[in-house]
């Protein structure tokens, strides 16, 4: 996930005033919006409007709370909307917890209406439980980021990183609706994404693991054998990884025919690059690429059967770990990458929550051979929980060495080309 980088990159756009948005096919484009988002975060205080009754799970707490890394010192008060004074309203207001719970019509400010156990939007219901929104008011003083159930991680930050509208509705991982709705008469602009998506793709695979939609540019693919080595791709990674295969949600695979359109589909700012993305178990690869194919189908695997770890470099280093059950090159490979840059390696890259991890394709190879070491030290199992509950950090000193002291003992082991091979 490029979250941080991608945001620090548009903070710079827009200080550079380098917009370069272009409305392409159809799509609703983002415009100004960037600007509005930061003017949102610009701000002391953001007091999180909370249905009486609810509150917030810590996990939730951390999402919320680590979108704006580009801001120090700001604070986040949450409040229960029984408990609001008139002086509160004055502030920055992100309004979060299922909708329908709200029992004041604080929801009026956006053009959502609110629904028996969940929300509509021009006549639309949402009433699944991972159906969510995201919603700016025009003077970007309030956010409205409401999702009908709880067990469901929250999507709108992780698309907001890569480009900004004013509306989204999301279902689980993937964007129903987005575009512009700036209430008051005005006709709103949006991006109906189910039906861009029938237009768009035109084939679908399916196989044991996977769905995958094909943009109508491809002619038609041979399914059977298709299908067949994306599942025993499954079935090997399973088998490595030391997991069976058993409630893996089938993973949603969208293959588009060019980098461009892949970035108009997850709303990707145009001034970036972004050749495949894993949303939960919903990927996107700019074309079709065994390589980016899998290497997003691992995300979604290493999700589904270890589970999640928000750190970049072990989520990634793990990722890249698991080429290497495939291929004793891919090893070598990244071991020579690591070789000759292994002043790269240090305690704050492996723990780097910002951009400096995805700043350098080379992190790739340099996080995938030291979590190698690491497992080879501590065991796949031990690796596992401890990534799984993201505390590898403690693990290691449950095992009697230090981040530090392994860093070090790695890269005198490995660090130089003449010592060992
Ligand atoms: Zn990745």
């Amino acid at each position: 996930m490029k979250t941080q980088l991608i945001i620090l990159s548009l903070v710079l756009q827009i200080a550079l005033h380098l917009n370069s948005n272009a409305q392409v096919g159809g799509f609703v484009s983002m415009d100004e919006s960037m600007q509005q988002l930061l003017s949102f975060y610009n701000t002391d205080t953001i007091i999180v409007v909370i249905p009486n009754g609810y509150e917030v799970k810590q996990n939730d707490k951390n999402s919320i709370e680590s979108f704006a890394f580009w801001r120090e010192n700001l604070v986040y008060i949450y409040k229960h909307e029984s408990a609001l004074h008139a002086e509160d309203m004055a502030k920055h207001l992100q309004l979060f917890g299922p909708a329908f719970l709200f029992e004041t019509d604080i929801i009026a400010g956006s053009p959502i209406k609110v629904e028996k156990n969940g929300f509509s939007y021009q006549g639309r219901k949402l009433k699944k439980p991972n159906d969510s929104f995201y919603y700016m008011n025009n003077e970007a003083t309030r956010i409205y980021t409401c999702r009908n159930g709880d067990d469901f991680p929250l999507v709108y930050n992780e698309y907001l990183a890569g480009g900004v509208y004013q509306l989204y509705v999301f279902n689980g991982s993937s964007i129903t609706l987005s575009g512009f709705d700036k209430g008051a008469g005005s006709t709103p602009n949006i991006n109906d994404m189910e039906k861009l998506r029938a237009e768009y793709f035109c084939q679908t695979i399916s196989s044991q693991f996977f769905d995958l939609h094909f943009a109508c540019s491809y002619s038609a693919i041979n399914s059977d054998s298709l299908a067949r080595e994306l599942d025993k791709f499954v079935t090997d990674f399973c088998h490595f990884l030391e997991v069976d295969t058993s409630g893996i949600p089938k993973v949603t695979t969208f293959i588009y025919s060019n980098r461009e359109d892949l970035q108009l589909f997850i709303a990707a700012n145009s001034n970036q690059t972004v050749y495949g993305k894993s949303f939960g178990n919903t990927n996107h690869n700019m074309h079709f690429d065994l390589g980016i194919f899998k290497h997003e189908a691992g995300h979604s695997i290493i999700g589904s059967k270890v589970g999640r770890n928000p750190n970049p470099f072990f989520d990634e280093g793990f990722r890249q770990y698991t080429d290497y059950f495939f291929s004793s090159e891919a090893y070598e490979n990244d071991l020579k990458i690591f070789k000759k840059n292994a002043d790269l390696l240090t305690p704050e890259l492996v723990l780097s929550t910002n951009n400096i991890f995805f700043s350098k394709m080379l992190n790739y190879s340099i996080s995938g051979v030291f979590v190698k070491y690491l497992i080879d030290r501590i065991g796949l199992e031990e690796f596992k929980s401890a990534y799984a509950q993201n505390n590898i950090n403690e693990t290691m000193q449950d095992n009697g060495f230090s981040l530090e002291y392994i860093v070090d003992e790695f890269k005198r082991l490995y660090g130089s080309s003449n010592r060992i091979k």
